[in-house]
């Protein structure tokens, strides 16, 4: 069972351990078929805001290995992000969620960005962002828990009749199987 506090722990260690990391994006596109792309609060606030056509791609699923349901951009069957193109051209780039605004996040992964050139990986702003986004992830799982809580954010960033009703359905299907590994941070 992870808690915000032990995943708070586990970036400040990671943090302190690659002051010297330093990152160069080389636009190759590949975090954008690896990474989840996983739509917090925030995300739907600045979409509802800026651009809200793109709400209508937001899907249900669970995450990863099914301790919790998570809102998410779905994906080609190439497994690249749908708003991927030509190039490796984000399309919806000002909109972007969170998550891709992070990456890369592990020293340890394949981006071939990371010890290019003289920009600092893990700065005390990266960190804070990181922090905002586990935080918001959490927060989220408990409103895709809480039967109400979940109609608030339906009503609150969905439109569409037939999708909220389909994120509704998925989302009762799903949630007997999901584990919910913050059950003991949030009643
Ligand atoms: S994997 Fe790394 S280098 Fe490639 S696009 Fe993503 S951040 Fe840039
Ligand atoms: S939203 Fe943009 S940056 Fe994020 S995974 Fe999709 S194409 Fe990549």
């Amino acid at each position: 069972m992870h808690t915000l506090a032990d995943i708070e722990k586990k970036i400040q260690k990671k943090y302190s351990e690659s002051q010297n990391v330093t990152y160069q994006c080389q636009r190759c596109g590949m975090c954008c078929y690896k990474l989840y792309n996983v739509v917090i609060i925030p995300d739907l606030e600045r979409l509802k805001r800026e651009n809200p056509e793109l709400l209508k791609h937001v899907r249900i699923r669970p995450n990863h290995n099914n301790t919790s349901l998570v809102l998410y951009f779905p994906k080609n069957p190439d497994s690249s992000c749908i708003f991927l193109k030509d190039k490796n051209v984000c399309t919806i780039h000002k909109f972007r969620p969170l998550v891709c605004r992070l990456f890369p996040t592990e020293v340890n992964n394949t981006c071939p960005g990371l010890h290019k050139g003289s920009e600092k990986l893990f700065t005390e702003e990266k960190f804070k962002k990181e922090m905002h986004f586990w935080r918001e992830y959490f927060r989220l799982e408990v409103y895709l828990r809480n039967k109400n809580k979940f109609e608030q954010i339906l009503a609150l960033y969905f439109e569409d009749e037939e999708q909220k009703k389909n994120l509704r359905t998925l989302r009762n299907s799903m949630l007997p199987t999901a584990l919910f590994n913050i059950r003991s941070l949030f009643p």
